[in-house]
């Protein structure tokens, strides 16, 4: 089966990327250039063309951006896109993040709609940001799950990067499930929305500055920035990257996952926790990092929010790896690449 995988650069498209060629797949990712495709084929060495190629996608915002990537031959039967920008780092919200969201998901399901009619799912990354309602607090005794949405307008999205990234989750998850009902493609849809993702990074990496930005908090603390106080968590949820990776293949494998969206969690975090996992697993490290009695990065005391993970456990049969586990391996990740 050829699956096209969008953003094959990426932090979590990497973990997607290394499943499907271990399951047997044969994968087109898009990367934005040859230099890119460069460092993603020699992670690769044994695989052949025929199970890993490239096309070039340079900027996901401008309109008919997959056009020539969605043709393949053999065609494709799945299609996972990933691709979206997620940091804070914008001058202009809505080119910086709306656009490449929004046109970058529209864009792609009209591409698949006309040229590759032989797809059958399209699974799209999506995220717990389309799923908030920030305006609420931390809502202790509210569960959320697949049934609620960020209701963020357009007016708050251009306040601030951060609400411009949940707006640009939002809006792009949104415009997919739009399209599916009034074009009513060959293909079904499924989102996977995970809420903030934690792991092993094996994905190329230029230097610890370009880390991805959910990994970056795990880092801070390694270098020592937790030391005198911990940062607030922000939000308290969490998945592994692999537990997500594994996720995405069986919302593109399943017939039973069309049309759902998932909610990805694999539970509760705090950066307290993260911190105290790695002082207890790397006792080396201890002069970098806080100790239990430093102020921070704890859970708000009136409590927070519920989740519902059980659609995920039910129809994708995903396990969720421990916290601790995932800081361990994430850890060595970084400690592999100088941290
Ligand atoms: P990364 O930053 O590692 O990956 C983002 C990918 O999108 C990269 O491949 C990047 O390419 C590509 N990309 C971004 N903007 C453009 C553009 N304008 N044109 C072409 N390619 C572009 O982040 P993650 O792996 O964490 O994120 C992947 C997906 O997961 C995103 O959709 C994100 O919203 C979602 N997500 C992530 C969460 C997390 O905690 N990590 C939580 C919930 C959802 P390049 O590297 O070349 O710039």
């Amino acid at each position: 089966t050829r699956v096209l995988l969008t953003g094959g650069t990426g932090f979590i498209a990497a973990h997607v990327l290394d499943l499907l060629l271990e399951q047997g797949y044969s994968v087109v990712t898009t990367v934005r250039s040859e230099a890119k495709a460069r460092t993603v084929k020699d992670a690769h060495p044994n695989v052949s063309k025929d199970k890993l190629d490239f096309a070039i996608v340079e900027d996901i915002a401008q309109e008919g951006a997959f056009n020539e990537a969605v043709k393949a031959d053999p065609p494709f039967e799945i299609v996972i896109h990933t691709s979206s920008p997620f940091h804070f780092n914008v001058t202009d919200v809505k080119k910086d993040l709306l656009d490449p969201a929004v046109v970058g998901t529209t864009g792609l399901l009209k591409a698949v709609k006309q040229s590759a009619p032989t797809v059958k799912r399209v699974v799209i990354t999506s995220s717990f940001a389309a799923i908030i309602h920030p305006g609420k607090g931390t809502r202790p005794g509210y569960t959320y799950s697949e049934k609620d949405w960020d209701p963020i307008t357009e007016e708050e999205a251009i306040q601030n990067p951060s609400n411009g990234y949940r707006a640009s989750k939002t809006f792009a998850e949104k415009a997919s499930w739009d399209f599916v009902e009034s074009e009513k493609p060959n293909f079904t849809i499924a989102t996977c929305n995970p809420p903030l993702v934690l792991g092993p990074i094996v994905h190329y990496l230029r230097d610890l500055d370009s880390l991805n930005t959910s990994n970056q908090r795990i880092r801070d603390i390694l270098l020592g920035k937790a030391r005198e106080e911990i940062a607030p968590t922000g939000t308290f949820l969490w998945t592994d990257v692999r537990d997500l990776a594994l996720a995405h293949v069986r919302a593109a494998e399943r017939p039973e996952a069309a049309g759902k969206r998932f909610f990805i969690t694999a539970g509760y975090f705090s950066n307290k926790e993260i911190a105290n996992i790695i002082r207890d697993s790397f006792p080396d490290l201890a002069s970098k990092l806080p100790t239990e009695d430093t102020k921070g990065g704890d859970y708000p005391e009136e409590g927070v929010y519920s989740f519902d993970n059980s659609q995920t456990k039910e129809v994708l049969g995903v396990r969720f790896r421990t916290l601790k586990e995932s800081i361990v391996d994430t850890v060595k990740s970084l400690q592999a690449v100088g941290a």
